[in-house]
């Protein structure tokens, strides 16, 4: 189950792969972690798959999105390899930011 907070997940304002606002997508969490809750979200339109990472704080959420191939049960055979730490997905992040895949998924 997905906290309430999650639900609501309107900080995605548009799918970076097909560009539609407010689109409705499966939700799946893939691990919750002290750190923040790691997301895997398929859009329903067009299929394209983010990996998200959220970390709530007292000034709202951070969000990190990466757009993956992964399935969100392949996310989570790929994570039982061993633990993701949010320092692990941040390095993702980065290694992907510079290849330019990382969108800015705040609206
Ligand atoms: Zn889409």
């Amino acid at each position: 189950m997905l906290p309430d907070n999650l639900n609501s997940l309107k900080i995605i304002s548009e799918c970076p792969v097909c560009r539609k606002k407010q689109f409705p997508a499966d939700i799946n969490l893939v691990e919750e972690r002290e750190e923040g809750h790691l997301l895997h979200m398929q859009c329903k339109l067009c299929s394209g798959s983010l990996l998200v990472f959220v970390n709530f704080n007292d000034h709202g959420a951070n969000v990190i999105g990466v757009l993956t191939d992964l399935q969100s049960q392949e996310v989570g055979k790929v994570l039982s390899r061993g633990p993701l730490t949010a320092d692990d997905f941040l390095e993702i992040y980065q290694k992907m930011n510079q290849e330019g895949i990382v969108k800015e998924l705040l609206g």
